[in-house]
């Protein structure tokens, strides 16, 4: 089977390889839909994870599919099933899984085994470990559309809104209105925020993110975002900050906004320097009862499940984020590129598969 791997060193191609199969509590997918994220931009040439040593790894942790064949251990799941497939398919034996948090089973960040311990989705066929706790049935009322952003994008972006403990009345800020930042700020709609400040400035990422339910956008063309957002909140500050976009600084930022109590939470992969600058003052000294989170997103079954009856039963349209569609198997190296240059108007690019 064919798929597109890193094949050197910040190098990128197709390969072929045998098709996977599936071991007692597995599953092997044959991809409907494929969508890349900017992590695999991230993995294919900014060394995100470790793959020195290994030898053309398949990208890819975003996908939708049918079964192909399960383990002899599979109960829940049967070949031909349509599925939904989480980014992060933790290993549910690993003991951190029962405190919570199952995103890092077998060490920091492990919860995504697509890319670190095997290969990725963006083939022709794949495999799911622990297929009965990861895979969730993808019901006929959601589009391939909305399907597609539900294993990373949706789960992801809400868990911003989970992490910065957004409420009923809260204001909120979510720095940063990618496909991530728009989920965050859907899941601080939903999850009864009252004001939703988003700070962004591309023209069609605005429209999404105020059919999303920002009440105020903040654009840095027009001044210092800190200061836009103390004005626009008298003085006061938010609630709770999340942060979808940026670089390290943007902490400090989100620091500075949030009131004492207030929580500030990272979604963004931050590299590029040693450490974060927390300013001092707004921290208050040290004791400004603020907190600043930073976390991977819960995958597994059960999460997809919840996701699935929230777009099923009309809370949130995640297919809105889906900006450019491909049509053929090869268009993934295309939609991968894309991702990687990043044109003004993409949110989010698909390859769409076919039965
Ligand atoms: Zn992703």
């Amino acid at each position: 089977m064919k798929g597109l791997a890193v094949i050197g060193k910040h190098k990128v191609g197709w390969v072929e390889k045998q098709k996977p199969t599936a071991g007692p509590l597995e599953a092997v997918i044959k991809p409907l839909a494929i969508t890349p994220c900017s992590s695999d931009v991230h993995i294919a040439w900014d060394d995100a994870i470790d793959l020195s040593g290994v030898n053309d790894r398949i990208l890819g942790h975003e996908a939708v599919g049918v079964i192909e064949e399960v383990g002899s251990e599979v109960k829940d799941f049967k070949p031909g099933d349509r599925v939904i497939v989480p980014a992060i398919t933790p290993n549910w034996e690993r003991t951190p899984c029962q405190n919570g948090f199952s995103q890092h089973c077998d060490g920091m960040l492990t919860g995504m085994s697509f890319i670190t311990f095997k290969d990725g989705t963006m083939a022709e066929y794949f495999n799911v470990n622990n297929a009965d706790a990861n895979l969730a049935i993808w019901p006929d009322e959601l589009t391939v559309e909305q399907a597609l952003m539900i294993p990373d994008m949706v789960t992801t972006g809400f868990y911003g809104a989970e992490m910065a403990n957004v409420r009923l009345g809260s204001t909120v800020a979510v720095f940063g209105i990618g496909p991530v930042g728009l989920m965050a700020v859907a899941g601080s709609q939903l999850s009864g925020a009252a004001r939703l400040l988003a700070v962004g400035s591309r023209p069609n990422l605005i429209k999404l993110a105020k059919e999303y339910g920002a009440t105020d956008i903040i654009d840095y063309h027009d001044g210092d975002t800190v200061a836009q957002i103390m004005d626009l909140t008298d003085g006061k500050g938010v609630d709770a900050a999340i942060v979808a976009g940026g670089n390290v600084n943007t902490i400090g930022e989100a620091v500075q906004v949030v009131k004492p109590g207030g929580t500030v939470a990272n979604l963004n992969v931050l590299g590029g320097a040693e450490s974060i600058p927390i300013p001092l003052a707004a921290w208050g000294a040290g004791l400004s009862d603020k907190t600043i989170k930073g976390g991977f997103c819960p995958g597994g079954r059960d999460r997809m499940e919840k996701l699935i009856d929230l777009v099923k039963y009309g809370r949130v349209d995640p297919g809105k984020l889906v900006s450019h569609k491909f049509y053929k198997f090869e268009d993934i190296e295309e939609a991968l590129l894309l991702m990687k240059n990043k044109p003004r108007d993409l949110v989010k690019p698909a390859v769409f598969l076919g039965e």
